[in-house]
C-alpha cells in the first residue's frame, strides 16, 4: 500500500501537531494493518476476531467447536484452532511494532457459524460422527429469534469459557514468541465485547487472568497485558463507575450502544428510516453520525463515571462514528482519548481530530 504523499501529507502533519485525540484503526488481517499504518494509524483500535473464524478451512473446526457435546470435545477443536488463531495475532503485532493492539474476543451472533440447511446439518454431523437427527437437535436448540441481541458477545463465553482459555493463549502466547524471537515488546490490550454487568467483566477477567500468567511465568519473559470492555450496551454506561473497577480501559461501541439505546435493530433500520428522514423525524442516520442527546450523553456519563473510579481510565471508540467528522467532534469534547475506524478513514480521523480540537478550545 501506498502511504500519504505531497501536500496531503503535510498537512496531515500540521493536523497531528494540533490533535488531541489519538486515531486508531479497526483492522483484523495484517493487510488492513499495514494500509493503516501508512496512513498514520498509531494502533489497533479493535480486531473483530470472530471474522478469523469465517475462514473456509476454519469453518469445520469452528462448528465442531460450537456443536461440541462435551467440553472436552469443544476443547479438542479449540486446540486446533490454536495454533491458527496465535498466527493470527503474531502478524497483527508485528506489523504493528510495538504500537497498542486491542484485541476483542470473539462477539459472533451465533447463527452465523451454524449449519443451515438439512444437507449442511447432515455433512456436518458425518464429520462429527454423530447422528443427524441428534445434531439437528443441537442446532435447532441453539437458534435464536433475535441473534443481534442473543448469544453473543461475553455471553458465549461465560457460556464456554473453553474458547476465552483459547483466545487469551493465543494472544499472550503470540505476544511472548514475538518477544523472544523478534525483540518485539508488546503490550497485548484484551477486550472483552458485550458487557452490560460487572460480573461478567469479573467472571472472564479471572479466567483470562490466570490462564495469561500461567503463560508468562511458564515463558519466563516480562510482558505486561491490559484486560478492559467495550461499553456498547446501555447498562454498561450507565454502571461504568461499577464497571471501571475491573476494566482497564474502556472503548465505546457505538454501533450496538446506538442499536440499542434507540431499540433500533441493526439489521432491519433500513426498513423505516428512509421515512424517518424524510419526513424530519431524524436529522441523521444515527447508526452514521453520533445522535448526541441519547447515544452520546451515555457516552459522556459513561466516561465520567469510569474516570470516577478510575482517574486513568484509557477511553476510546470503536464503532463507525470513530471515523466520522462529526462525531469526532463530539468525542473530543467529552474528554475520550482515542478514535478508532477502517483504514481508509484514518487520515480523515486525523484532520478532523485537529478541527475539533481547535473548535474546542475556542
Ligand atoms: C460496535 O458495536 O460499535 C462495535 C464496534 O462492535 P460490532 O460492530 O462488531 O458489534
Ligand atoms: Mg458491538
Amino acid at each position: 500500500p501506498q502511504g500519504l504523499e505531497g501536500p496531503v501529507a503535510e498537512l496531515l502533519q500540521w493536523a497531528d501537531e494540533i490533535r488531541r485525540l489519538g486515531v486508531r484503526t479497526n483492522a483484523d488481517i495484517p493487510r488492513d494493518a499495514e494500509v493503516a499504518r501508512k496512513f498514520g494509524a498509531e494502533g489497533i483500535g479493535l480486531c473483530r476476531t470472530e471474522h478469523m473464524f469465517f475462514e473456509k478451512d476454519r469453518i469445520p473446526k469452528v462448528r465442531r467447536m460450537i456443536l461440541a457435546k462435551t467440553k472436552e470435545e469443544r476443547e479438542k477443536a479449540l486446540n486446533e484452532l490454536l495454533p491458527l488463531q496465535k498466527e493470527d495475532f503474531k502478524g497483527l503485532f508485528r506489523v504493528m511494532k510495538g504500537l497498542p493492539v486491542t484485541i476483542r474476543l470473539i462477539d459472533p451472533p451465533l447463527h452465523e457459524f451454524l449449519p443451515q440447511e438439512d444437507e449442511q446439518i447432515r455433512e456436518v454431523a458425518e464429520q462429527m460422527g454423530v447422528s443427524f437427527e441428534e445434531l439437528k437437535n443441537v442446532v435447532e436448540n441453539l437458534r435464536e429469534l433475535n441473534p443481534m441481541l442473543g448469544h453473543r458477545g461475553c455471553r458465549l463465553t461465560i457460556t464456554y469459557p473453553e474458547i476465552a482459555v483459547m483466545q487469551t493463549k493465543a494472544i499472550i502466547g503470540a505476544a511472548i514468541e514475538l518477544k523472544k524471537e523478534e525483540g518485539i515488546d508488546v503490550i497485548p490490550e484484551i477486550m472483552i465485547p458485550l458487557v452490560g454487568h460487572v460480573n461478567e467483566i469479573r467472571y472472564l477477567k479471572k479466567i483470562i487472568k490466570e490462564t495469561a500468567d500461567a503463560l508468562i511465568k511458564e515463558a519466563g519473559v516480562d510482558l505486561t497485558y491490559k484486560i478492559g470492555t467495550m461499553i456498547e450496551v446501555p447498562r454498561a454506561a450507565v454502571t461504568a463507575h461499577q464497571i471501571a473497577e475491573e476494566a482497564e480501559f474502556f472503548s465505546f461501541g457505538t454501533n450496538d450502544l446506538t442499536q440499542m439505546t434507540f431499540g433500533f435493530s441493526r439489521d432491519d433500520v433500513g426498513k423505516f428510516l428512509p421515512e424517518y428522514l424524510e419526513k424530519g423525524i431524524l436529522e441523521h442516520d444515527p447508526f452514521k453520525s453520533l445522535d448526541y442527546d441519547g447515544v452520546g450523553e451515555l457516552v459522556r456519563m459513561g466516561t465520567e463515571k469510569g474516570r470516577s473510579t478510575r482517574p486513568d481510565l484509557k477511553v476510546g471508540v470503536c464503532g463507525e462514528h470513530g471515523g466520522d467528522p462529526r462525531s469526532i467532534l463530539f468525542f473530543d469534547r467529552v474528554g475520550l482519548d482515542y478514535v478508532s475506524c477502517s483504514p481508509y478513514r484514518v487520515p480523515v480521523a486525523r484532520l478532523a481530530a485537529a478541527q475539533a480540537a481547535l473548535k474546542n478550545k475556542q
